[in-house]
């Protein structure tokens, strides 16, 4: 997506070889217009699909998760990190190794919000290795809900999450997938020039 590429080009700040940075339209500050590009972009990928619902996780999927809800015409459910006290029965949980704290946290979802006639598409911010997706695949699984496919603004290609689980036969449809971010320099998988 050239709009998104642009955008990390211009406002993405490269943290090391392995981190980028994005507060300044996604993960703090948000840019509401890009974020109605992504969730167009993500809808007219999944259109056809006969998704009942969007899976994310808080906070930073929540933005494009709502405007892709928003343009299917479906809710949007975000797994919580922290269990709330009005939550504490009835939970589907899983346990997600965070890449970017290094730690291990359970992830929760009513079982209120995903049934098992639920068709659910995941969307998330980052793709890394792959753990946070893989958790809310196991919520989705526990539900007995099926799984559309893993819509993510931002992979990191050079990470082995999105092998890992298109392996498992599941689609990932990704805005942007960055190649390299070595020597402070991000490189993008099929650059778009026009
Ligand atoms: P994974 O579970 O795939 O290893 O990592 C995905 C999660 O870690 C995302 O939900 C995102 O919050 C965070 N994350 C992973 N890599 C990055 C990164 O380079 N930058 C930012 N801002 N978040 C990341």
């Amino acid at each position: 997506m050239k709009q998104l590429q642009e955008k990390i080009r211009t406002d993405g700040k490269v943290l090391s070889d392995s981190v980028l940075k994005v507060d300044s339209f996604l993960n703090h500050q948000i840019d509401p217009v890009l974020m109605q590009a992504i969730g167009e972009e993500v809808a007219s990928k999944f259109a056809d699909e006969g998704i009942t619902k969007i899976l994310t996780l808080e906070s930073s999927g929540i933005a494009p998760a709502v405007m892709t809800g928003l343009v299917l015409g479906v809710p949007v459910v975000f797994a919580r990190k922290r269990k709330s006290l009005t939550l504490i029965s009835d939970l589907y949980t899983a346990s997600v190794h965070s890449f970017t704290k290094n730690e291990t946290n359970d992830i929760s979802v009513s079982k209120d919000y995903i049934k098992s006639d639920d068709v659910v598409l995941i969307l998330d911010d980052f793709l890394a290795n792959g753990q946070a997706v893989l958790g809310l695949i196991d919520i989705i699984e526990q539900a007995d809900a099926a799984l559309s496919g893993v819509a993510i603004v931002i992979e990191k290609g050079f990470q082995n999450g999105g092998k890992m689980i298109r392996d498992r036969g599941v689609r990932v449809e990704s805005l942007a997938i960055i190649s390299s971010l070595a020597n402070g320099k991000v490189e993008f998988i099929g650059e778009v020039s026009a």
